[in-house]
């Protein structure tokens, strides 16, 4: 459940969250400045808003700092998420996959849409592809990349500078992507 409270004058979003094995209060937050209280069963609004009051300063202080990050999207592997985001995710990859192929004409298998924790694509030797169903949340620049890197896979099946080369015509930039795709992980 989503909460509003005021901390030091300035107003705080927060995750509401009851846990029956919750034995205290508790305060987690996130890269992307998603900010969580876990609660035991029963606790009273007031005594959750008074705690958080206490806890203000270190509160504002690592939200702030968190704010600054972007928001690790292979965190959370929800099959509730998953199911949600996978259509989104299969269209946009489909779209993609079709209008960088007009360039590079390989021969592509059957591509799917997975709930992976680790990877973001892969590509089988038969050039089959699968995606992360997250890639529905990523910026259009950053899920290109990705579509292009397996794409290329499929016409070298390796990391050699060739496949950096065929990578490299159509997303030139890739080096800044990969590396800014490393910070969602
Ligand atoms: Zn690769």
């Amino acid at each position: 459940m989503k909460k509003e409270i005021v901390l030091d004058d300035q107003k705080v979003t927060y995750t509401l969250r009851t846990r029956r094995n919750a034995r205290h209060i508790r305060l987690s937050m996130y890269p992307g400045g998603e900010f969580i209280v876990t609660v035991p069963p029963y606790v009273q609004k007031s005594t959750i808003e008074t705690y958080v009051h206490t806890k203000s300063a270190w509160v504002l202080k690592h939200l702030a700092r968190l704010k600054q990050l972007p928001k690790p999207l292979l965190r959370k592997n929800s099959r509730a998420e998953y199911i949600t985001h996978k259509q989104a995710a299969l269209e946009r990859v489909t779209r993609r996959l079709a209008y960088f192929n007009q360039f590079y004409n390989l021969n592509i298998g059957t591509v799917r849409i997975k709930n992976q924790k680790t990877r973001w694509g892969s590509c089988s030797k038969k050039g089959n592809l699968n995606f992360n169903y997250k890639i529905a949340l990523l910026p259009d620049h950053l899920a290109d990349y990705i579509i292009v890197h397996e794409l290329c896979h499929v016409g070298q099946f390796n990391h050699s500078r060739n496949f950096w080369n065929l990578v490299g015509q159509t997303i030139p930039d890739y080096k800044i992507l990969r590396a800014t795709l490393k910070k969602y992980q």
